[in-house]
């Protein structure tokens, strides 16, 4: 099937509130602007050089997500062409971030939900402590739009669907303590190619689907 048709298809079961990013690492040029002409605007990279490579070659009206584990010494590399960091998984990337980056940008704070221990991410008990302990208004280039959240890569769904239930739990509680008069913090990223549906169910905003957009 065509990447316009897979998009098609999965524009007809998303809700229209829901975002979707089309996660194009890996994919080329030509895979992506395929997804551009079906009118895609949002994508996403895991690498910063590859994120640059493209960002400088593609069409100035993308916007570009960045959503791979992000060293510190690629920050500024990430913030020149990201509109939003998904993956900020510490304190000290979020201290690095605001100083380096010449324009403001959005982020998500990492969450981890997965049973999987190699997922990255701040615990949500870590999430609650850090906002209870910092000031984040003191970050002026940043702005904390919400969370990002990945489930455990299983066929049980009851245990995807148990992950982004505790994910849409963590982040009705965030705003409600720590973002009630801030209107921006509005963006839960959780759902991938095959569990999307069950996070949209459950509370997603924003979805990124990388192969069932890109890969036969
Ligand atoms: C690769 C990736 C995706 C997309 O995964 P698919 O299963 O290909 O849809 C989404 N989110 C993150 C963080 C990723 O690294």
């Amino acid at each position: 099937m065509s990447i316009s048709e897979n998009i098609r298809q999965i524009r007809q079961t998303l809700p229209t509130a829901v975002r979707l990013i089309c996660v194009s690492k890996y994919h080329t040029a030509e895979d992506i602007m395929e997804a551009y002409e079906a009118g895609e605007r949002d994508f996403a990279e895991s690498r910063a050089q590859e994120l640059e490579v493209k960002a400088t070659t593609l069409p100035q009206d993308i916007h570009w997500h960045f959503i791979g584990h992000l060293q510190r010494n690629k920050a500024k590399t990430v913030c020149r062409y990201a509109d939003m960091i998904q993956s900020v998984d510490s304190l000290r990337l979020m201290e690095t971030i605001n100083a380096v980056t010449d324009k403001p940008v959005d982020i998500l704070l990492e969450v981890h939900v997965a049973k999987e221990t190699s997922k990255t991410g701040f615990s949500p008990d870590e999430l609650v402590e850090l906002l209870s302990s910092t000031d984040v208004s003191r970050f002026d280039k940043i702005r904390i739009r919400g969370l990002m959240a990945m489930a455990t890569r299983t066929d049980d769904e009851q245990e995807i669907r148990q992950e982004f239930r505790t994910a849409r739990q963590l982040f009705d509680l965030l705003k409600s303590r720590f973002f009630t008069s801030d209107a921006g913090f509005d963006t839960l990223s959780m759902g991938m190619s095959d569990d999307y549906s069950v996070a949209v169910e459950e509370g997603s905003t924003m979805v990124r689907i990388g192969s069932r957009i890109f890969s036969e």
